[in-house]
């Protein structure tokens, strides 16, 4: 059932103070933005910026999506590589949290892009990872964030802007004719926009024609604190942050106090499957249990190694892992953002300030993330 707390999902090594609320009209508010991760709160920041009011309705509490419970690697552009007005996420959030004094810890030291086997001339990392050497191939723009930081800093700055937040404020249904409205407990509101950034559970509240939304719990695991010693062993002492490229992928970084976050590994299900998915049950505790185990193998300084915390979180994907970031065909002022997969941090901030362009200025949102698009056509097969 949505709007619960989430904790079937487990546990992060992050915790939530609470956001200050700010009571308020939801009526008055111009735009109802569903969804309280970053995507809403950063489209709520910058549409208060510009002096239009914004109202969050957040199902459950904040951190309780994908934002609360991420990774926190801060990558460039998205899943798909680098698309048009999508080049400079990172520069970007560094400007909001410096301008906002957001204390959120972001590094921007590069991100390792590593890849199994010996690599021609590459620096090896000392791990040996499903029968095979690992090796850095790249080192790309990015770096690390304390997810939890930078999610309440964003929704302090969007109050403090004049913003509302809902909490456990479930929205029911959109309705999109004759006049866009949203239904929440025994109440319609019409904003004159709404902004849908539900993620995971897009495809719950919108049925999207052209385009396919699946969503997946994926896992990640932090470890006890290491010492600096176990640190320089295993590779890990610049704190530069990593994924793979190919499979199995396996992605990670340090945190500020020496524990290292891994996470691996997906269960698909519709989003009420995954509402009732059980890190302690079934697949889900089955992945986290092979995470913590390929950990445990990487490295001798590993090998038991106790975990502080494990966890689930939701993401979305499109099947050319293209992000959405478009208005309704049929309704230009619903617009949907989200379905970033696992490459949403900096992303999701950079679309809720495109959204609140293309409300306050009417401006072009990107092709690449219209809601018309066909899905792509599948490559032949070349036979012989
Ligand atoms: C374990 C994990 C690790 C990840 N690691 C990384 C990483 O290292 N780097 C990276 O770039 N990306 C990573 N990602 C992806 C990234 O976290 C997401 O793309 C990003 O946080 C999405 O933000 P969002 O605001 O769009 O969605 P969310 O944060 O999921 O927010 C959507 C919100 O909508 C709410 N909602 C849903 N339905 C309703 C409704 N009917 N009414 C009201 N509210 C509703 C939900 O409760 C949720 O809080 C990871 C994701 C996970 C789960």
């Amino acid at each position: 059932m949505i709007g619960q707390d989430r904790k079937q999902w487990g546990t992060t090594p992050w915790t939530y103070e609470r956001v200050p609320q700010r009571g308020g009209q939801v009526e008055a508010a111009q735009v109802a933005i569903i969804g309280g991760g970053f995507t809403g709160a950063s489209t709520a920041y910058h549409l208060a910026k510009r002096g239009i009011s914004a109202a969050i309705f957040e199902a459950s509490r904040i951190g309780e999506g994908a934002s609360g419970r991420t990774g926190g690697l801060v990558l460039e552009g998205t899943a798909a590589g680098p698309l048009e007005q999508a080049d400079s996420c990172v520069p970007e959030l560094d400007r909001l949290v410096k301008a906002e004094a957001i204390d959120c810890g972001l590094r921007l030291p590069g991100c390792w892009e590593i890849e199994h086997g010996a690599g021609h001339n590459q620096r090896l990392l000392p791990w040996q990872d499903a029968g095979q050497p690992i090796h850095i191939a790249n080192t790309v723009s990015g770096g690390v964030v304390e997810p939890a930081r930078l999610l309440i800093g964003l929704l302090r700055a969007a109050i403090g802007l004049g913003a509302t937040l809902h909490e456990n404020t479930p929205v029911r249904r959109i309705v999109t004719t004759p006049q866009p409205a949203i239904e929440f407990g025994r109440q319609v509101v019409y904003p004159e926009y709404i902004v849908v950034a539900a993620n995971a559970w897009l495809s719950e509240l919108l049925p999207l024609e052209h385009v396919n939304v699946h969503s997946s719990l994926t896992f990640a695991c932090a470890t006890q604190p290491l010492d600096a010693a176990t640190l320089q062993a295993i590779g890990l002492a610049e704190g530069i942050p990593f994924y793979t490229t190919d499979l199995p992928y396996l992605w990670g970084r340090t945190m500020d106090d020496g524990r290292v976050v891994f996470g691996a590994g997906l269960v698909f299900g519709s989003p009420q499957e995954l509402e009732a998915s059980d890190v302690n049950r079934g697949s889900p505790r089955a992945a986290l249990a092979q995470l913590e185990d390929r950990v445990r193998g990487l490295h001798p300084g590993l090998r038991k190694v106790e975990f502080s915390a494990s966890w689930g979180g939701p993401i979305a994907f499109t099947e050319d892992a293209v992000p959405l970031l478009g208005r309704l065909p049929d309704r230009p002022t619903v617009i949907v953002a989200g379905a970033y997969a696992g490459h949403g941090v900096a992303l999701s901030v950079h679309a809720g300030r495109l959204a609140a362009r293309a409300i306050v200025e009417g401006a072009e949102l990107p092709r690449w993330g219209a809601l018309d698009r066909r899905p792509p056509r599948r490559r032949r097969r070349w036979r012989r």
